[in-house]
């Protein structure tokens, strides 16, 4: 009898034994025997010949889900009995079933002697399904080292206690080796390995067999059949143990990682580069982001920042407000302003900020960036910042050399001028305040340099310039217009007020005559003053009132101070 297959697709088993079994039941009971077997959703049925195969679908399309009592069962007019058959852990295998014409009772002998057939079927049936477990097992194992052999990935098997190592096609041609080429000693397998990894190899082994780590992984180098090496990634574990934990069999895998680690290796170089380069740049070179939730960091920052900022490029990287606390009070605002502008506006960043390193003195720094919105909503930018304080200070210098007179120390016609310009435009946007001006011209000076000499000349007009400077405001201004010709604008100052500035002057260098060779020298001084005010066109308007007004001073006799 063969077995017949219903209801579901097969699961490929074939017994001889259980064909026996149906017929030795059938003889026994002179009934009709149908044996159904499942393995998961699939059944396999063994039944006495002549049972149609719809009729044996319908027997057991009303037995799923009966009761597994054995007890009696009408299905249409034909009277059954049917008995499960359970595992121990009482899972049903299957089903024995005893079809007949007529509704059969079953006496005590007869179900002792079905409880020992059923026992005897279940026996049988175990020992089909475990040989279709293994051999399931086995398909999956097949079907998994086919997978593996298929990326590309080479799969070994070692045999611990005879000493051979078996490969895939696909391990062997990893090194360029034909199936035939390659020997299976695991002595012949270490030899192909770097000497200079070998050891690391070895040891990382051994470490797996004498179970130190559950599996092992190492990447190392293993020679081709053309004599060049190939980095590889081995991985190995042990899958069978003698009692004592001695290990008998272990499987693994080789990975070809050239291609990997070239990559890799190109990506460090370029990395390095990168480094190398920002770090080496005086300076600090950045990577800024300003996230949509305001938030923001230095998520790059160039070994410079030691030298600029007096912290370290990761210390930046962890606190970007660091930063921000060594700016100068004075330049805070401006600093973060700067940075939202830019990032609002997205136009490139660009300031020059004072910044107060503990310890250290001020120092100039001036930072370029361009922004770029990310589709996340952040702004970054890349950009640098570097020490400028000696250009600054150059810049300082040549300020002062272009606004300041080299004798004095005063102002400059020019920049007095200047002064002057500012003055009247304050004025301007306050009409009702007003300023005076004051010209000096000393009284007979070409006396003194012919008489004493050019360099008492110069240290009578230091002295007149110290006596000016003694006695003005913060917000006044003093300049050297020319020889011996000096202005002083009195901010907030009316006609009266300059007289009296003009007064103190006189009396101060009445009181202080220069001293040369033990001799005195008195130097006196006219004063022509007019008030500067919102309605003038022009400075230089101004100062010609105060030129007049300096002029008549002389005419009436010097020494004195005349008003316009
Ligand atoms: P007055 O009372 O009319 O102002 O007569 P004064 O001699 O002061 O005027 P004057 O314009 O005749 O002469 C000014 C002199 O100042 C002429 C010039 O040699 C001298 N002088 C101009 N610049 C300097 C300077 O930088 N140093 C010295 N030592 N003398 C200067
Ligand atoms: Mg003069
Ligand atoms: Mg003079």
């Amino acid at each position: 009898m063969q077995p017949l297959c219903s209801v579901n697709a097969p699961v490929g088993v074939n017994d001889e034994r259980l064909d026996g079994f149906v017929r030795l039941v059938g003889r026994y009971f002179d009934a009709a025997v149908m044996l159904v077997f499942s393995v998961g959703s699939a059944r396999r049925i063994w039944a006495s010949p002549g049972l149609g195969d719809e009729l044996l679908a319908q027997i057991i399309e009303a037995d799923d889900g009966a009761a597994n009592d054995g007890s009696h069962h009408l299905f249409g007019m034909r009277p059954r009995v049917t008995w499960p058959l359970l595992a121990q852990a009482g899972d049903r295998l299957g089903t024995l079933y005893l079809l007949g014409e007529q509704p059969r009772e079953l006496d005590a002998h007869q179900r002792d002697a079905l409880k020992d057939f059923a026992t005897l079927a279940l026996d049988l049936l175990t020992q089909i399904r475990q040989r279709q477990e293994i051999a399931e097992l086995r398909d999956s194992e097949r079907r998994m080292a086919l997978a593996i052999d298929g990326s590309g990935t080479g799969i070994w098997d070692r045999d611990i206690s005879t000493g051979e190592i078996h490969y895939s096609s696909t391990w062997k041609a990893l090194l360029g080796y034909a199936d035939h080429e390659i020997g299976n000693r695991i002595e012949e397998s270490y030899t192909r390995v770097h000497p200079a990894d070998l050891d690391y190899v070895r040891a990382t082994i051994q470490a797996h067999l004498d179970q130190h780590t559950d599996a092992y992984e190492v990447e190392h180098r293993l020679r081709c059949r053309d004599g060049q090496y190939k980095w590889v990634c081995s991985r190995g574990k042990v899958v069978e143990r003698d009692r004592h934990g001695k290990p008998l069999r272990m499987i693994g895998t080789t990975t070809d990682i050239t291609a990997m680690r070239r990559l890799s290796e190109q990506v460090q170089q370029t990395a390095a580069l990168m480094t190398d380069l920002t770090n080496e740049i005086p300076g600090i070179v950045f990577q800024f982001r300003l996230q949509a939730d305001g938030s923001f960091a230095f998520t790059y920052v160039s070994a410079g920042a030691q030298a600029i900022c007096g912290l370290s490029a990761l210390q930046l990287m962890q606190d970007a407000q660091a930063l921000t606390a060594i700016v100068h009070p004075d330049d805070r605002a401006a600093f973060i302003d700067s940075f939202q502008l830019s990032a609002v506006q997205l136009t490139p960043w660009h300031l020059e900020f004072r910044v107060q390193v503990p310890g250290r003195d001020i120092a100039w720094c001036q930072g370029e960036a361009c922004p770029r919105r990310e589709e996340d909503g952040s702004v970054i930018w890349h950009g640098f910042m570097t020490d400028v304080t000696a250009r600054k200070q150059i810049e300082a210098e040549l300020q002062a050399f272009a606004t300041t007179d080299f004798l004095t120390q005063l102002a400059n016609r020019r920049h007095f001028m200047r002064q002057l310009e500012a003055e009247l435009a304050r004025l301007q946007r306050n009409p009702e305040q007003s300023a005076a001006i004051l010209m000096f011209d000393l009284d007979y000076f070409k006396a003194i340099n012919d008489r004493w000499g050019h360099n008492v000349g110069d240290q009578a007009l230091r002295h007149f310039a110290a006596i000016l400077c003694s006695q003005l405001r913060k917000s006044d201004t003093a300049g050297r217009l020319g020889g011996e010709e000096f202005a002083v604008v009195l901010s907030e100052a009316n006609l009266d007020k300059a007289m009296h500035f003009a007064t103190r002057i006189q009396n101060e260098l009445a009181k202080a005559p220069i001293v040369h060779a033990d001799e005195r020298i008195y130097l006196a001084v006219s004063v022509g003053i007019s008030s500067l005010n919102a309605s003038d066109a022009s400075v230089e308007a101004a100062l010609s009132r105060s030129d007049i007004a300096l002029y008549c001073a002389k005419r009436g006799g010097r020494n004195r101070i005349e008003h316009h």
